[in-house]
């Protein structure tokens, strides 16, 4: 008899399975009375279920042997015991029906299929039980009958089913599913507390590259140690981490608004996933961008916020890779711009938009001009100039890159020829030219069809070029210098700079990056020691050495002091265009002598913008010239006497409050009470913002504040004339 059956059959004579109606009281013979205990004895040796009775007291009177067994304990030590006893009934988030036992058996309620947890340490067991109110021939309750059976098993797949519907099976963070579950959920729960949360999108650099040389298994694992390292940098209470799929991960950030904590997270992130991995043997170097909004100011429900974190993403990644971005109103616009960048690059060699023109790199002792770097450039008829810093991103990811550099390498050579006396021109080169295993016949091609001597071409790679296939990318070496170039490692410093590419590849030259060198005259600053290494290591491998960037002369007093051989910077010259070069290399040599600030003042940024200034309740709009973290100059208030306290309003609900510090007639210096933060574009933006639940009451007139603008102002106004333009 099959298990079903027979407990089909135990069911209607126990009256437990919760359909039956009233009490069916079946007339059995001895013989038969019998027969139903041996099937019931069956039936519980079996262990496909159960059965229970309890009296009026809802004390145990009945229970299988193997219920006991399970819980090792004696049959009659558990008659007598309350039937909760037998079951673990704790909250638990997600077995919340646990609960609605003791209610149902206290409302005398039949119940069927009930989930619980069996009262066992150490071992988890679940059960499905069933049970029956009894009543006597008065109608009074006389206890219950029931049955039950294991479901340990099917709870626990049905659990490995949740578990796989709302996590990335590969890195085992939260899936897209479950991070737009909770960031809804949390988003719900705080518009009516009126709490912030911050949600970042991060998007790996250069991760299809990887797929790309190593192969879908290498990035299956190079996503699983991304997974890990954010789960050690985030760790900020209530976060979670989620992958929306491919290179694509998610962070949201419950109660947290400061951008100044948040640049610093996104830096560390940037900082932690570019740093190199192991993958089956090889090594790997990616690198990340970050877009960041925050709720409630960069949109209230999930689909605005993500929608804002996925612009800044957008931003940052055009921004030139490896930055975070602050979601913010502008950014339409900017992303508009870089949809028709993305668009019209294609056309842009085609049309004649492009063209290079040629740095100045000096020998730091003699201030001789010895390279020129060969810059790109295009000018947009209707964009202006778009910088290289935008396109070259944007032609490696369509693939453009390739024809963008031939043309860049074979126009530098030509224009190179053409200049008077031995100068060199150096020659940037992306990864993805460079792992094209027809680079060095392009190079070659170009070098025969323009006549220039070899060793006047310079060939700077980055470290990326060490990304690809470790054979390849040694025999690609090779056969550059068996044709006679000069190679340069460009943008040291940035990202992860590791000193053993210098021991294995044949370079000529170290480019040591200008963000490397920015704040080096500081005190405190380390990055001297390391340039002095730099430098050492260098001599000795018989390689240059040239810092990038230099703008003053502290700077540039700071490289030589050091050692390092040439100079590139605007404090001796930015690009110029060939016909200039020719010009000044008439007369044999070109001498540049070094002309700029005596100190480079990263704090101040030339800034043209209107910005709001309130004070007694009156706003007045004034042109600000320039700012800094720690304040800004305005115009257009007259004679505003020192120690007048404002709020400026840079807008986006970005107020600072401020006190006059100089005051010379239309023009104020301002001084903030709170420093201003990072927003990741090489600007400042301030660390709070007021959100827009309170711009929403201080512009409701009832609260009596809508009367800003209102009120008779306290000083005279001039008309500063220029119309609004970029934050900065
Ligand atoms: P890079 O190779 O590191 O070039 C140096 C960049 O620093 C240039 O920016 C140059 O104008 C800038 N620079 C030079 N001196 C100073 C200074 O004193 N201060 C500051 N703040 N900047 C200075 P540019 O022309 O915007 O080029 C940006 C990057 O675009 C280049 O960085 C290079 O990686 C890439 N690039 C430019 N042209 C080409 C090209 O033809 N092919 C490839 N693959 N990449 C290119
Ligand atoms: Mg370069
Ligand atoms: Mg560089």
């Amino acid at each position: 008899m099959s298990g079903g059956l027979v407990l089909g059959r135990f069911r209607s004579l126990l009256g437990s399975s919760g359909h039956a109606k009233a009490e069916q009281s079946v007339d059995l013979t001895g013989q038969e009375l019998q027969e139903a205990v041996l099937l019931l004895q069956d039936y519980e040796a079996s262990g496909l279920g159960w059965f229970w009775a309890s009296n009026g007291d809802g004390r145990i009177t009945y229970i299988s042997d193997c219920v006991a067994q399970l819980l090792g304990r004696e049959r009659s030590a558990i008659i007598g015991e309350p039937i909760q006893a037998l079951f673990i009934l704790e909250r638990d988030e997600e077995d919340q029906v646990e609960r609605t036992l003791p209610l149902l058996l206290s409302a005398r309620k039949t119940f069927s299929d009930l989930q619980v947890r069996a009262a066992i340490e150490g071992k988890e067991t679940w059960w499905s039980i069933s049970g029956r109110p009894q009543f006597d021939g008065n109608g009074d309750f006389c206890g219950y009958r029931g049955n039950g059976n294991d479901i340990t098993a099917t709870r626990q797949s049905q659990r490995d089913a949740s578990r796989l519907a709302q996590y990335d099976s590969l890195t085992g963070l939260a899936n897209r599913h479950r991070m737009g579950k909770r960031l809804s959920a949390t988003l719900t729960a705080y518009q009516t507390a009126k709490r912030s949360c911050a949600v970042m999108m991060m998007d790996l650099d250069r991760f299809k590259a990887v797929n790309d040389t190593l192969g879908h298994p290498a990035g299956d694992e190079l996503l699983k140690q991304v997974a890990g390292r954010l789960t050690r940098i985030v760790n900020e209470a209530g976060c979670e981490i989620g992958r929306l799929g491919g290179d694509e991960f998610q962070i949201m950030i419950p109660d947290l608004e400061d951008r100044g904590r948040l640049g610093e997270l996104a830096k560390s992130i940037i900082t932690m996933v570019s740093q190199p991995y192991q993958i089956e043997g090889s090594r790997c170097v990616i690198g990340a961008s970050v877009g960041i909004a925050i709720a409630p100011y960069d949109g209230i429900n999930s689909e605005e916020l993500i929608r804002s974190a996925d612009l800044a993403l957008y931003a940052s990644k055009g921004g030139g890779r490896g930055q975070f971005r602050f979601y913010s109103s502008e950014l339409h616009s900017e992303a508009e711009r870089r949809r028709q960048i993305e668009e019209e690059l294609r056309d842009a060699l085609a049309n004649d938009q492009m063209h290079v023109v040629y740095q100045p790199i000096i020998d730091t002792k003699t201030n001789r001009v010895v390279t020129l770097e060969a810059l790109a450039r295009w000018t947009h008829p209707e964009l202006g100039d778009i910088s290289p810093g935008v396109f070259i991103p944007i032609a490696e990811e369509t693939n453009l890159i390739g024809a963008l550099g031939d043309w860049v390498l074979k126009r530098a050579c030509m224009e190179a020829k053409a200049w008077p006396g031995g100068v060199r021109v150096a020659v940037n080169v992306s990864a993805a030219q460079f792992g094209n295993t027809g680079f060095a016949s392009v190079v070659a091609q170009a070098l025969a069809h323009s006549e220039l001597p070899p060793e006047r071409l310079e060939l700077e790679l980055t470290e990326s070029v060490f990304l690809g296939d470790e054979g390849a990318t040694s025999d690609m070496f090779t056969q550059l210098k068996l044709l006679g170039v000069r190679l340069a490692l460009d943008d040291f410093g940035t990202g992860y700079s590791s000193l053993s590419y210098l021991q294995h590849a044949p370079f000529d030259k170290i480019k040591i990056d200008k963000s490397f060198i920015r704040g080096i005259t500081q005190p405190g600053n380390r990055n001297s020691a390391i340039i002095a290494s730099i430098v050492s290591l260098a001599t000795a491998l018989e390689m240059d050495t040239t810092a990038e960037g230099i703008e003053a002369h502290d700077e540039l007093h700071a490289m030589r002091k050091l050692g390092v051989k040439q100079i590139q910077g605007y404090i001796y010259a930015a690009a110029v265009p060939s016909d200039d070069v020719t010009e000044a290399l008439l007369s044999g040599e070109w001498v540049i002598e070094p002309e700029g600030p005596s100190k480079y003042r990263p704090e101040r940024r030339t800034v043209l913008r209107k910005v709001g200034l309130i004070h007694d309740d009156h706003r007045y709009e004034v042109m600000m010239r320039n700012l800094s973290r720690t304040g800004c100059m305005v115009e257009g208030l007259l004679d505003v006497p020192v120690g007048t306290p404002f709020v400026v309003d840079f807008g986006d609900g970005q107020l600072a409050v401020a006190v006059v510090r100089r005051s010379a007639g239309s023009t104020q210096g301002l001084e903030f009470e709170q420093q201003l933060v990072d927003d990741g574009a090489g600007g400042l933006c301030t660390r709070h913002r007021v959100s827009p639940y309170i711009l929403a009451q201080v512009m409701t007139p009832a609260t009596g504040a809508g009367s800003l603008g209102l009120t008779i102002p306290r000083f005279g106004q001039i008309d500063t004339g220029k119309p609004r333009s970029k934050v900065a």
